[in-house]
Formats: structure tokens, sequence, C-alpha cells
């Protein structure tokens, strides 16, 4: 097997509530993994996965991240980091600055009032443009390579987010169609869903030809079963047919019998572009 890219989600904690959020992982029972076991399950995937990502919840709270981080570069894995920003420090991108390559931050909405009504929010960090570039230029000043993902819901459909993109210069920015799993986040999906039609729409009109080669759009179709992706308990995931469905965890086999389990498709990896030159030279 060609070494892919995998997400590890290690955390479902977070310091936010976003209504639309699919990484809550209420269904997992034993999510308190010691440091011996997550090492476990990155050293299995290290065998199939070249690109090793951090998620969460926020992965910032998992009291392992740096260690985990570091541990997946001593293994050769390029390292990435997937944050809303809000706990990133200059403290932790300087311990950072020789093991983790690519910090990408969860911005959907520059305007506060529109993160609100997501629960994109926290005492410790004003959701706004102002805020986000500050961010942005610390992350920079440290030579980490820099990516945005944003999703796009009823919630920022209007909004103009390629002329922040502009400013902000990442080297990738991912854009999904807010997507519904079953029993996770269709609570409230309703009042975020956004038509394939709109989706389209919103790309051309934010994608403007500067941005052209740094863009990546994700519809729901796209999105489906073209990940690779492990839960804080340890199983990986898919989610075919708008459902979550989880292998055994990693703790117990290999990461080849996991993928037996579920419905991952390398053919959609690749078609969504989830290989491309994401290797750091220090
Ligand atoms: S910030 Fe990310 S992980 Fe946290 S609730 Fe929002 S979408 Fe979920």
């Amino acid at each position: 097997m060609e070494k892919l890219a995998i997400n590890y989600h290690l955390t479902r904690n977070c310091n936010m509530g976003c209504k639309y959020c699919f990484a809550t992982f209420e269904e997992a029972t034993k999510t308190n993994l010691s440091l011996v076991e997550k090492k476990l399950i990155i050293k299995k995937s290290s065998k199939y996965f070249d690109k090793m990502t951090f998620v969460g919840g926020e992965p910032l709270l998992d009291k392992d991240l740096v260690e985990l981080i570091k541990y997946s570069k001593e293994l050769g894995m390029t390292t990435m980091l997937v944050s809303n920003g809000s706990m990133i420090t200059d403290n932790f991108l300087e311990s950072l600055k020789d093991h983790l390559d690519w910090v990408s931050l969860s911005i959907d909405s520059l305007i506060e009032e529109n993160n609100n009504f997501i629960g994109r929010k926290c005492n410790c960090f004003k959701a706004n443009r102002e805020s986000y570039l500050k961010l942005i230029e610390n992350i920079k000043k440290y030579n980490y390579r820099f990516k945005i993902n944003t999703v796009v819901s009823r919630a920022n459909i209007s909004e103009n987010i390629g002329s922040f993109i502009n400013e902000a210069m990442p080297e990738r920015w991912k854009i999904f169609q807010v997507l519904k799993i079953e029993d996770v986040n269709e609570k409230e999906f309703e009042k975020f869903k956004v038509e394939n039609s709109e989706f389209q729409n919103f790309i051309k009109k934010n994608i403007t030809s500067e941005l052209s080669n740094i863009a990546v759009a994700e519809d729901n179709d796209l999105m489906e079963c073209s990940y690779y992706m492990i839960n804080p308990e340890g199983k990986m995931f898919d989610n075919y047919n708008g459902k979550m469905s989880f292998s055994d965890s990693l703790l117990n086999v290999d990461v080849l019998d996991a993928l037996d389990q579920l419905n991952i498709s390398k053919d959609k990896f690749y078609a969504r572009g989830g290989l491309y030159n994401w290797k750091k030279e220090f």
C-alpha cells in the first residue's frame, strides 16, 4: 500500500461548541488512552501512512499532543495539526518548530456574530478577522507550512472569505460543504445545510484566479469515504452513507485489518486531492 495521509482525532474535548461539528465522538467509551497506547496507534499507522494529522475536538486540549507530534516526526512522518487556533501560543509554536510541519486553522467565518451562531466561540479568543490575522502572522513567523480549512454552511454562505484568504495567504485552502452525519450533528443541521448549487456558487465567488492554485473544494460526495481517520479510542472509522462506522481499535488489530472492516476508498482519497507535496525540508 502506498503511504497516504491519516487523521488522528486525539480527543473529543473542545473549548468551542460548533453545532455542525462531526468530531464529538459521543459514542466512544474509552477515550482516555495512555501515552503508551497512543504511541502504539501512531507506530502502527506509520507503517501505512506518511502524513499524520492531529485533530480533535481541539487537539491542544490533549496533554500528550506535543510528545506525540515529536514521536511521529521521529518515525519519519510529515506532521500536521488542525486547530481552532484559540490556544495556540508563541511558546507552543516555538517548542514544536523542529517537529511539526504544518499548522492548519479551522476558520469558517471572519464575523464574530456568525461564529457565535455556529458555536465557534470561547472565552479565550475572539473569532474575528483581526484575531485570525494576528495568529496567522505568528504562525508564519516560525516558518510553519500553513493551511486554512473552511466549512461552508448557511452561517457563512454570503461572506467573501476569498478576500481574507488573499491576505492570509495559506499554502492550501480546503473548503468543505457542511456534512450531515447521522446521530452526530443532525439535530440542528437544517439551520446550516447548503445545497450543492449554493456550495458551487460560493466556490465560484470565492476562488478567484489568484487562489485557484491553493484552493481545494470538497462537496459532500467527495468527502464520503475518502478520509482515513482514527477516533479517540484508537478505532478507524468511515462516513459511508452519512453514518459513521468504526473498526476494532488499533490497540488490538493492525491497520489493514481495521481497513477491511470499513468502506474507505483510496480512489476517492486521490479524487479529493488527498495526495500532494506535503513534505517539509528542515
Ligand atoms: S472548533 Fe472544531 S472540534 Fe471544536 S466544536 Fe468546532 S468544529 Fe468541533
